[in-house]
């Protein structure tokens, strides 16, 4: 691919009049807030703006301004526009059905993977940025675009979820100054993080029943939890559990499988010191140093075999 400038992205978007942009699958807050944000800005450009989301948003996502945008691409149709706009999804292979429907003139990527696969003709690529809203960030005063409550709260959203509340190694001063920027146009904080924390009763009540199931391995450095398939309920948000075994004394990696059909497993991998990322990618996923994630198409107990003798090597 060809990496862009800020300056050269700006320059796509706007020379662009039919545009479709879309965000990866199990949505977070980072692909939501960078996508719905900058569609909200493209919009009141007067351009054609569809937004792709191939997968069920999580219900405490509702709060984020132009949520009603997304829609899931039907299978079998087909939607032709002169660009489409990949967000905050490192391969092809991260938006589901939306690289079958869209026949886009041009392709172009808006990432911070380091584990970016170059998949698009054309990149805008910031590995050092904590979330694509940052990137965002960047973008908008670099091309001196105005935000308004509406994209400072997406684009704040974005942020705040990746980098854990400014909690995480990749917050940097920038992060924070960026963070800083967004509320000046009246974001409330404790607004977003109070409507992100919301979960649903069956979140709870599921996590009662897949604590139980935590284990350790090599000497207590790795830990996870596990989510058989006969538990497994795809109406159930469980994407906040991997952060039980994250924070157990002496654990370096932490876990979690779901076995999202009797032979393919979710994996999802948090790390204080070891290159998640690198077995991810391993194992065809991909991610952050200390964030990542794969699929593995395997009955849980068996995925669970291989990847921990990949991370065994590592710890
Ligand atoms: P999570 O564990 O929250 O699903 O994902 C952690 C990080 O790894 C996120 O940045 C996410 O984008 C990335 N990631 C998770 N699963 C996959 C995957 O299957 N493929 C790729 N390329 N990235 C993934
Ligand atoms: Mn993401
Ligand atoms: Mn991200």
């Amino acid at each position: 691919s060809k990496e862009l400038s800020l300056q050269e992205t700006g320059a796509m978007l706007l020379a662009a009049e039919k545009i479709v942009l879309c965000t990866h699958v199990s949505p977070d807050g980072d692909t939501l807030g960078s996508t719905l944000g900058l569609a909200r800005f493209l919009l009141a450009q007067g351009k054609q703006v569809t937004v792709f989301c191939d997968d069920v948003i999580n219900k405490s996502f509702s709060f984020i301004p132009g949520i009603e945008l997304c829609e899931r691409p039907v299978e079998g149709s087909k939607l032709q526009t002169d660009l489409l706009v990949v967000i905050d999804a490192s391969s092809f292979d991260r938006i589901g059905l939306v690289s079958e429907v869209v026949e886009a003139k041009i392709l172009l990527n808006i990432d911070h993977h380091i584990s970016n696969e170059r998949f698009a003709e054309y990149l805008y690529l910031d590995a050092k940025a904590a979330a694509v809203g940052e990137v965002m960030c960047d973008l908008f005063m670099a091309m001196q675009w105005p935000f308004d409550k509406e994209i400072a709260t997406c684009f704040y959203t974005a942020i705040s979820t990746d980098c854990g509340s400014f909690r995480y190694a990749n917050t940097t001063p920038k992060t924070m100054r960026n963070a800083a920027k967004l509320l000046e146009y009246g974001v409330q904080p404790n607004e977003i993080s109070d409507a992100l924390d919301v979960r649903s009763r069956d979140t709870v009540e599921m996590l009662a029943k897949v604590l139980p199931s935590l284990t350790f391995a090599y000497e207590g450095k790795i830990a996870y939890l596990t989510i058989t398939n006969d538990l497994y309920d795809k109406d159930v948000q469980t994407d906040s559990f991997v952060s039980y075994p994250r924070y157990i004394e002496g654990v370096d990696v932490a876990i979690m499988f779901k076995a999202v059909e009797p032979a393919v497993t979710r994996v999802s991998m948090r790390s204080k010191s070891v290159d998640v990322s690198a077995v991810a990618v391993a194992f065809g996923g991909g991610g952050h140093l200390r964030a990542a994630g794969c699929t593995i198409y395997a009955p849980v107990e068996e995925a669970r075999t291989q990847l921990l003798e990949a991370l065994g090597k590592l710890v």
